[in-house]
């Protein structure tokens, strides 16, 4: 509190986000960042930029990504958005558009920047619980409402919708706007990007932070009808002209184009995923199925909490969220096959696991 502040702003709880340790050798996976670097098409993008170029302004409009991201998606130039990561676009987004008189919709366990942004913006929300299989039920999302988000595959449980689901919301919704957060979908899920020529109401969000390796980096991206990316456009014009810096532009246009990378990367993830899995299940975890590059998982005996101050203890970093309902899971990262080994191998040092 501060007699300083704006009066909403004594109100606000911001968002935090997981631990960047200060010290290396950590195992971390607990922010879902990518284990493998980033494609050397990328690097090499960052390493040649001219540097004199600094000098000048970066292109406000981002054309080169703009128009990388639009072949790549097979769709327009107006049909795109970029910002300063996906965080950024669905702030601005939420500015765009969730302003209305009635409540948005979102579930109650989902990705806890939406909740963040409602509050700061001033935005009514009501938030639908998970079935008890952790799934979100798109049947409950048919009542009035000011707009809907979700990520899918959903964030911190990792399931996946069928697109099926998400395009009869579209339909019985078509007097708001469906924001799906895609940050995930590389990991075995399909895009809602193919209903974006198909209805004017849906705006698709990615990022190059997980499956592109360039969390880093800060390139987010919204695909949806040029009447959505005009209303977010307005908002980035009225707030920020260069989100996204000159080397920002050329080393993501550079990983967009290095498709073949980007297939050997997230299949290794996702084969790495399952391996995991199996291993979990061996210590007496059950975990939640998961389309992306995290398990949400909870032992059947040992609380959360004390799992993972064990692990930290081993020097191994995985997220908890203290909140009812969840508290007694784990959200750890899928990093390489040796991390995952030592992520074994740790907690087979738990007394109640390892005898
Ligand atoms: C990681 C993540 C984001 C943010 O990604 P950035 O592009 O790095 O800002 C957005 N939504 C979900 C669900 C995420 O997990």
């Amino acid at each position: 509190m501060s007699k300083y502040w704006s009066p909403a702003i004594n109100q606000l709880t911001p968002y935090v986000p997981g631990e960047q340790p200060k010290v290396d050798n950590l195992i971390k996976l607990n922010t879902n960042e990518n284990p493998y670097p980033p494609s050397p098409r990328a690097a090499d993008a960052l390493n040649n930029y001219p540097k004199d170029r600094l000098r000048l302004y970066c292109d406000p409009e981002a054309t080169a990504l703009k128009n990388a991201l639009a072949e790549h998606f097979e769709l327009d130039y107006n049909n795109i958005f970029v910002g300063n990561g996906s965080d950024e676009v669905l702030a601005l987004a939420f500015m765009a558009f969730f302003r209305q008189d009635k409540p948005i919709l979102l579930p109650e366990t989902t990705y806890s920047f939406y909740d963040v942004y409602c509050k700061l913006y001033d935005i009514e929300y009501r938030q639908l619980p998970l079935t008890g299989q952790f799934e979100i039920n798109l049947e409950e999302y048919q009542q009035a409402n000011g707009g809907i988000i979700f990520a899918n595959p959903n964030a911190p449980t990792g399931r996946l919708l069928p697109l099926e689901q998400i395009e009869t919301l579209l339909q019985k919704n078509n007097g708001s706007v469906v924001i799906v957060d895609e940050a995930y979908i590389d990991f075995g899920g399909h895009s809602a990007v193919e209903l974006v020529n198909k209805y004017d109401n849906v705006l698709v969000i990615q990022t190059f932070s997980k499956s592109r390796s360039l969390a880093g980096l800060r390139v987010g991206y919204a695909l949806g009808h040029p009447e959505l990316i005009e209303g977010l456009e307005r908002v980035k014009n009225s707030f920020n002209s260069y989100p996204l810096d000159s080397l920002a532009i050329a080393g993501a246009v550079a990983a967009l184009q290095d498709d073949e990378y980007f297939r050997e990367t997230t299949n290794k993830i996702i084969e790495c995923r399952e391996w995991t899995v199996k291993a979990l299940g061996q210590l007496g975890f059950d975990v939640i199925p998961s389309a992306t590059n995290f398990v949400f998982t909870c032992h059947r005996t040992i609380a959360g909490a004390d799992l993972m101050a064990h692990l930290r203890s081993q020097g191994v970093l995985v997220r908890h969220f203290s909140k009812p309902g969840i508290d007694n899971f784990l959200r750890i990262t899928i990093g390489t096959y040796d991390e995952m080994q030592a992520l074994i191998d740790a907690l087979k040092l738990y007394p109640a696991i390892g005898e």
